[in-house]
């Protein structure tokens, strides 16, 4: 299997069959497990091994071919699936960190994530540095002898800012800092992630791994020593746990994950390209479009710019609003890497705690909008988003 493409471990790699051969795989939808005898029940508490299993919240067969696909695709030991993206984000820094530890992240973070740096670590007692994550000076400036992790968004929500991970791992590295990084925007699609220098890699599979709207799941991807020492036992005791169904639909949604990212790019892209320059937009933001302020990196670390759009709106959000209103085949709505393409306001929905100055300080200006792409019809989401231009 170590010589198998990526896209033929995401259809068959982690693959456990019953006794019945089944194809499809399983859902083993129970919460315990019987044992043979008592003497058995005692040998897996004390260890059990990889097609043994306890009590769901430990492990379960169909949630263990999720991990195990995962781990696969993004070249990572292991992998600990969870019961949504913010488990998995705060699973894997709780799990890791102790007062007085040090961590550096960049600014630009989705909402949760952001605040469980800035409200519930410091509550701890672990110390956090904010940076500019484009900033590779500020990276190096905040790093301590006692920084123990750093965090970012590979690709930040809603501006679409890129880091580059390389650089920052480098940085990170060099103070045996453990690099975090919220890979959701770069999809394991796009991104070489592990290769690039993170140790850990989060994904909310809420969104392109399911990638119909369905579940809420998370995962987090990094060596066997990190996932089964540090955070198997911080989230098998604390009840971050994935449900055996969800886990089902975020394996089975694995084996789509490419073609379906790839074809939401390509739209993406179309659409970015088509509608820069367009008159009642004062900005076009996509990562692989050469107005990009960090085109360069977004080039050489991603292989496609990825499923969503950032679009500022001449006339702030009167006009935002109208534009919203105006579409027919976009659905508003907050959530992302969905087939059907939603749009968003960050302003007043996911980021609307953000102080004034949070928000022009992360470029969220009151026209910005977070646009979506979904799987359908590239000529037909341009001319959804034209018209409803055309309404402003
Ligand atoms: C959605 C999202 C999360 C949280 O995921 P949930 O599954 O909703 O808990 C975390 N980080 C990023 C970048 C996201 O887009």
């Amino acid at each position: 299997m170590t010589d198998w493409s990526p896209r033929t471990r995401a259809v068959h790699a982690g693959t456990r069959r019953s006794q019945y051969g089944e194809m499809a795989e399983a859902i083993y939808l129970t919460q315990g497990f019987k044992y043979d005898s008592a003497e058995q029940a005692e040998a897996r508490f004390i260890e059990s091994g990889p097609d043994e299993f306890i009590y769901a919240r430990y492990g379960n067969p169909t949630v263990a071919m999720f991990e195990e696909r995962i781990a696969s695709l993004e070249g990572t030991e292991d992998a600990f699936a969870t019961a949504s993206g913010m488990a998995a984000v705060n699973g894997a820094l709780t799990s890791m960190l102790k007062a007085g530890d040090h961590v550096v992240s960049s600014r630009a973070l989705f909402g949760s994530c952001l605040y469980i740096l800035e409200d519930i670590l410091p509550r701890f007692g672990v110390e956090v540095t904010f940076v500019d994550g484009t900033d590779l000076d500020a990276w190096r400036a905040a790093m301590r002898d006692d920084t123990r992790a750093v965090f970012l968004e590979t690709v930040a929500n809603p501006t679409l800012e890129v880091i580059d991970l390389a650089a920052v791992s480098e940085i990170a590295h060099d103070k045996g800092a453990t690099v975090i990084v919220d890979n959701v925007f770069a999809t394991p699609v796009f991104s070489e992630a592990v290769a690039q220098g993170a140790d850990v890699v989060v994904y909310s599979a809420t969104k392109h791994i399911d990638g119909q709207g369905r579940c809420l799941g998370g995962v987090i991807c990094g060596s066997q020593e990190f996932i089964r020492k540090t955070v198997e036992p911080y989230l098998k005791h604390t009840g971050g746990s994935i449900s055996p169904f969800n886990a089902w639909v975020m394996l089975k949604g694995l084996e789509t994950l490419h073609l379906r990212c790839t074809q939401q790019a390509e739209t993406a892209l179309a659409l970015a390209e088509a509608l820069e320059g367009h008159d009642k937009l004062a900005n076009v933001l996509y990562p692989h479009l050469p107005s990009h302020p960090q085109y360069g990196v977004a080039k050489a670390q991603m292989g496609a710019g990825g499923t969503v759009i950032a679009l500022d709106i001449k006339g702030g959000q009167a006009e935002a609003f109208r534009f919203l209103n105006a579409l027919q085949i976009v659905s508003i709505s907050n959530n992302l890497g969905d087939s059907k393409s939603l749009v968003t306001h960050p302003k007043t929905t996911t980021h609307q705690r953000l102080s004034d100055e949070q928000r022009d300080e992360l470029g969220i200006t009151d026209g910005l909008v977070r646009l979506s792409v979904g799987l359908e019809d590239a000529g037909d989401l341009l001319n959804d988003l034209k018209s409803a231009l055309d309404m402003i």
